[in-house]
């Protein structure tokens, strides 16, 4: 019995067609910007998601931490939600490297950040407080599309007082696919924005930071900096080309996998399922159930995280039928107790 990986869409592995992409890739040394499959999943992504330019980094991290490190100077501060990837799981690299300060904002169930909240963070030029210079939001949020309107909202208050805004758009294309709505759409209120290729895309490695020019120039300092600049990386362009062009429309068969297994999980005892939006199924764990429940889910070959709230998701490489037996498994020991 095969085992099935729900622990998250950065598990998947290039499919026979990608690897032929990435084999067949014409490469150059991107340090002197010499490869052109780089250049040409730039030119792409920015040209798709409506942006002047468009840079490929190693990961979403790295990503995220050049566009902070262009958006603010040292002692320059960063609001942000308190349950964003940026704030909880990049290291605190902001702080740690580049000497920023964030300032962390409630997320509210939706997701969002208030518009009130981001106004009354905003610090008062004073030389007792730091300058608070970005805004950084992440759309989707836990699997759950952030409403628009509030992302916007957000945006104008920040821009009120003068600072930048950034979207961690690392699932972004699920958002585009759940609301219908092309991505340029919901991009279009932020000053720059990162999207991974390596999650539901299904690439191997990437991320793409988008902006104006004179943005994306300063970020490739940046990536430099820490140590981003890649040689012959043509090789993981040519997967995230790929990706971009024959992954992005079969999202939706994910979100239909997430939808199908939550509702298989409905009145399983023990467990309570939220209401599934994109790609990710929340349980919510009855304590009596929780200590070794994902131990024994693995134990049955269905790999989940998490303890009092365990996470499933669907990706490239878990089918439909795959969903019904892990369902099944997760019934069946949620039912033993
Ligand atoms: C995965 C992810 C990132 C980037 O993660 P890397 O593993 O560094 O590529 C950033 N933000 C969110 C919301 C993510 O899910």
């Amino acid at each position: 019995m095969s085992r099935i990986d729900l622990r998250s869409d950065t598990v998947t592995r290039p499919t026979p067609a990608m690897r032929r992409a990435m084999a067949d890739a014409e490469v150059g040394d991107d340090v002197w910007g010499d490869d052109p499959t780089v250049a040409r999943l730039q030119a792409v992504a920015a040209e798709r998601l409506g942006f002047e330019a468009a840079l490929f980094f190693p990961s979403g991290t790295q990503s995220n931490l050049a566009a902070t490190l262009t958006h603010c100077g040292r002692g320059d501060e960063v609001l942000l939600g308190a349950r964003s990837h940026m704030f909880l799981h990049e290291g605190g690299g902001a702080a740690a490297l580049g000497s920023v300060p964030c300032h962390p904002l409630e997320n509210q169930p939706d997701g969002s950040l208030r518009a009130e909240d981001v106004e009354a963070a905003v610090k008062p030029d004073d030389v007792h407080c730091p300058r608070t210079r970005l805004l950084a939001q992440e759309n989707t949020l836990d699997g759950k599309v952030v409403p628009q309107a509030l992302l916007e909202a957000a945006c104008q208050a920040a821009r009120r007082h003068r600072l930048a805004t950034h979207l961690d758009g690392a699932r972004l294309f699920n958002a585009a696919a759940k609301t219908g709505r092309p991505p340029a759409e919901l991009l279009a209120p932020f000053d720059s924005v990162s999207v991974c290729l390596s999650k539901g895309l299904g690439a191997p490695v990437g991320s793409l930071l988008l902006g104006t020019k004179a943005l994306v120039r300063e970020a490739h300092r940046w990536r430099k900096v820490l140590g981003g600049g890649l040689r012959q990386v043509g090789l993981l362009a040519a997967a995230g080309l790929y990706a971009l062009e024959h992954h992005v429309a079969r999202l939706a068969d994910d979100h239909e996998n997430a939808r199908a297994l939550g509702e298989a999980l409905l009145g399983t005892p023990g467990l309570e399922v939220e209401p599934v939006q994109t790609n990710m199924v929340w349980l919510r764990v009855a304590p009596a159930l929780r200590a070794r429940f994902v131990e024994r889910l693995a134990a049955e070959g269905v790999l989940a995280s998490g303890q009092a709230r365990v996470r499933l998701v669907t990706h490239l490489d878990v089918s439909h039928a795959d969903v019904l037996r892990a369902a099944e498994v997760i019934r069946r020991v949620a039912t033993a107790g």
